[in-house]
């Protein structure tokens, strides 16, 4: 009997646990601090006036009930790849045969005078308890969302009905990574909604209550950055070996060592020179994958086809009932109430293959504890 750890349960590890759970000859366990999944994608609209974050929580107990996966609630703080051993933060270890490493990314925060005093992130569901405390849901609050990337738009466009939002980028335009027609979009939306973009300046300081910009002054009550990710710091502390950006190296298999394997936001993925982008749709298709792949390596199986994950679109959300995107693989933009509409059906697609997955009644509970 193979022990298979898998290092988080998020997008990537319950992929991965997909795929293990279908192998008998596996004692599978997942080391996970969380008593529930995070639907991460789902967190702007949990920071709206009507949002709750609980219900973009699936306990791992519903998700888990009856199946042969063993959940250990504990951070794992470090590896010795030479012994196959992860450490916990208890102190204890765990063996492993073999180890998928799924704990996600850390938002990344540059030294700006001031900025790590008072910014909050949104990386994960107690980050959106924090921002959802200081929210007053009044015009009089100012919030201020400093990235005009996936998160900082969603975000600036869930709080605009009930604040006055400044989002700003230092790029000049919003959403880069979607065509200029569509980023257009979105700056028009927003600026209808009432939110004030600022576009092609940086923050340069915040002193509260003020932001300050290369030209421009800004107060505000409530100060939110969304500037990108990176991997976990104790990652870095590991015997894995890691890329300038401190991401594991791995091979298009997922695999960095012998008995080690990574998939989500931990594995920077590049196919013919281009980097996949660290989404949830890619980090589930990852996960899947390399649960595939372990299955291969233990049956001696000859390896499959490498990582090539098919993107099925990007789909932002904006203010009240719109958004912005594309569908399909060719890249059809879509806009508005579509646009929206076909991202609350993608949500609401994933908890369904969640249910099919771990053979749990539909709809999933929604509470949690
Ligand atoms: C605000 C926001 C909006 C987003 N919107 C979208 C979207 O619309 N569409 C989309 O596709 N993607 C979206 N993303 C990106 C998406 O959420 C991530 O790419 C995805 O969650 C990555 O999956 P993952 O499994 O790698 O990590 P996660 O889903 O973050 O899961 C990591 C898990 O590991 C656990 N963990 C962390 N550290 C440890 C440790 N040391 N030991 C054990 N366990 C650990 C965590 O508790 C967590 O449960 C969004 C991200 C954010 C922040």
């Amino acid at each position: 009997m193979q022990k298979i750890v898998v290092a988080g349960g998020g997008y990537a590890g319950l992929g991965a646990i997909g795929a293990l759970k279908r192998f008998p000859n596996a004692e599978i366990i997942l080391i996970e601090p969380g008593s529930g999944h995070q639907l991460i994608p789902e967190l702007p609209e949990a920071l709206g006036k009507q949002g709750s974050i609980d219900n973009h929580l699936v306990p791992y107990d519903t998700l888990l009930a009856g199946s042969r996966v063993e959940h250990i609630r504990r951070y794992i703080t470090n590896l010795d790849v030479k012994n196959q051993v992860v450490y916990l933060d208890n102190d204890e270890t765990v063996r492993y045969d073999w180890l998928i490493l799924t704990p996600g990314s850390e938002p990344t925060m540059p030294p700006i005078p001031g900025l790590r005093d008072v910014a909050h992130t949104l990386r994960d569901a107690g980050d959106a308890r924090k921002i959802k405390n200081e929210l007053q849901y009044a015009k009089e609050q100012r919030v201020a969302v400093i990235g005009g990337g996936l998160t900082g738009v969603e975000v600036a466009g869930m709080l605009a009905e009930d604040h006055d939002v400044i989002l700003v980028e230092a790029f000049d335009r919003l959403l880069p990574a979607l065509g200029f027609g569509l980023s257009q979009y979105a700056y028009r939306r927003l600026s209808a909604a009432g939110v004030t973009v600022v576009m092609g300046q940086k923050l340069q300081r915040v002193n509260p209550p003020r932001i300050e910009l290369e030209k421009d002054h800004y107060e505000y009550g409530v100060l939110i950055w969304a500037g990108g990710i990176t991997p976990p710091k104790w990652i870095q502390a590991t015997e894995l070996p890691l890329d300038s950006s401190g991401y594991p190296i791995a091979d298009a298999y997922g695999q960095v060592l012998p008995h080690v394997f990574v998939a989500g936001d931990l594995w920077h993925v590049v196919v013919d020179g281009q980097t996949i982008p660290a989404t949830a749709q890619v980090a589930a298709i990852a996960g899947n994958f390399v649960g595939n792949t372990v299955i291969s390596r233990i049956d001696s199986g000859t390896p499959g086809p490498t990582f090539r994950p098919r993107l099925r679109g990007m789909l932002i959300s904006l203010d009240e009932g719109q958004g912005v995107g594309w569908v399909l693989h060719g890249g059809i933009p879509v806009r508005g109430f579509s646009a929206r509409t076909l991202k609350n059906i993608s949500f609401q697609q994933y908890r369904l293959k969640l249910s099919k997955i771990f053979d749990r009644p539909w709809p999933l509970l929604e509470t949690h504890d």
